[in-house]
């Protein structure tokens, strides 16, 4: 049988690489839309300190971030180096001693079923800085040192680079879905139709796709805009994560690169400017924690969207009453900590194989309307 992957975000590359390793006849497909997510992201790995309290989505993301040493190591047999991963540590900042208290205590408790969260050290205002010289005096942190970082558009291409390796092929086009009353027969792309069966993992795009099928799928796309600084020789390649106390954060590449972010733009469609708004939204948050970026250079603004399904709850498997289609969408704000994962798991039930994860608890009905 034959596999159609729509969508090469990091979902979709990772659901192609597990299924060509898996020895399945793997097509993928994508349209490189502007503002794809996966090329936008930040790349943060340390799904352990949030507060959100769905079990579901915590599962799934701390899944995800226990995947990665795994599926880093086997890239690196396949022979991709270039994987943009590191574990670099977090420090999740706070000034009020109380709060960071309560991150240890967070922290530990979570660590009972997750060892991977590593060492949990509590940090004084000046260790912290050390670790990040261009923050401001007064935070302290948590330190967890099983966090780590990620570059989207290499890890993407490193799965890609090695699911053609292992035999898939990469089809670059718009796609749409060939059907026969209630079933999906295979894809349309590029004036070809290719039969068999499909894998629909295209994110914030997802919507036109299901309509002639008569069904509604509700996923939004959020906006995000982030920008990328450069300091000047200075090596920035070990530096954490940086979460501060407000929504935004900075990580560090090699180079003397840092990524700061992002916006939560909803409703303004898939306008990909980055706005004057969006530049002084990030720069007064960041500058405020971080005054020694003052003088570094803008090098780069990315906008991506992120896809969100209803409950902010990513959904995975069949879509009811359509035969020869499994979709997976909704990844969020956290799609590079649990798209390999979740790639992985897709694989894995289109091959019938047993998922770890069980896609009733991210089911797909959830995310769809029926329109007569
Ligand atoms: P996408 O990466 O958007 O890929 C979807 C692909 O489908 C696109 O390439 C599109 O062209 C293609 N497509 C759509 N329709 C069609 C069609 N009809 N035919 C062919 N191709 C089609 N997550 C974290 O875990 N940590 C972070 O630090 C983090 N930071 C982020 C920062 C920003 C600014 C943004 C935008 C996101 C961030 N995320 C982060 C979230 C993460 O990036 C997303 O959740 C994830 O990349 C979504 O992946 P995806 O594959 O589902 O979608």
């Amino acid at each position: 049988e034959k596999y159609m992957v729509i969508g090469a975000g990091i979902l979709g590359a990772s659901t192609g690489y597990h299924l060509a390793k898996k020895g399945a006849d793997v097509t993928i497909i994508d349209r490189n839309d502007p503002g794809q997510a996966t090329e936008a992201a930040a790349g943060i790995v340390c799904p352990w300190l949030s507060q959100r309290r769905n079990k579901k989505w915590y599962r799934l993301v701390k899944g995800g971030a226990k995947y990665y040493p795994e599926l880093i190591q086997m890239l690196k047999e396949d022979g991709e180096q270039e994987t943009g991963y590191r574990r670099v540590g977090a420090i999740s900042l706070h000034t009020d001693d109380k709060k960071l208290d309560q991150m240890v205590e967070r922290a530990l408790k979570r660590r009972e079923d997750a060892p991977e969260i590593g060492e949990v050290t509590r940090l004084t205002p000046e260790e912290t800085k050390k670790h990040f010289p261009p923050l401001a005096d007064g935070y302290g942190s948590v330190h967890v040192s099983g966090a780590a970082r990620v570059d989207g558009r290499a890890l993407k291409e490193s799965l890609l680079n090695a699911a053609r390796k292992s035999g898939a092929t990469f089809v670059q086009g718009d796609a749409s879905l060939a059907f026969d009353n209630n079933e999906v027969t295979g894809v349309k792309v590029n004036g070809k139709t290719i039969r068999g069966q499909v894998l629909m993992t295209t994110g914030a795009w997802a919507k036109p796709l299901l309509e002639p099928l008569g069904i509604e799928f509700l996923v939004s796309a959020q906006k995000a805009q982030i920008v990328h600084l450069e300091l000047t020789n200075t090596d920035t390649s070990k530096w954490p994560v940086v979460m501060p106390p407000n929504n935004q954060y900075m990580l560090s590449f090699g180079g003397g690169r840092i990524v700061a972010g992002a916006t939560h733009e909803d409703d303004v469609g898939f306008d990909n400017r980055p706005t004057a708004g969006g530049m002084h939204y990030i720069f007064d948050k960041a500058l405020e924690i971080a005054p020694g970026l003052y003088d570094s250079t803008l090098v780069e603004t990315r906008v991506g969207f992120r896809p969100f399904t209803p409950g902010f709850l990513p959904v995975f498997g069949e879509v009811p009453n359509i035969d020869g289609l499994l979709v997976a969408n909704g990844l969020g704000a956290s799609g590079l900590t649990s798209g390999p994962y979740l790639g992985a798991e897709l694989a894995r039930l289109a091959l019938g194989e047993e998922t770890e994860l069980d896609p009733a608890d991210y089911d797909v009905a959830e995310a769809i309307r029926t329109v007569e």
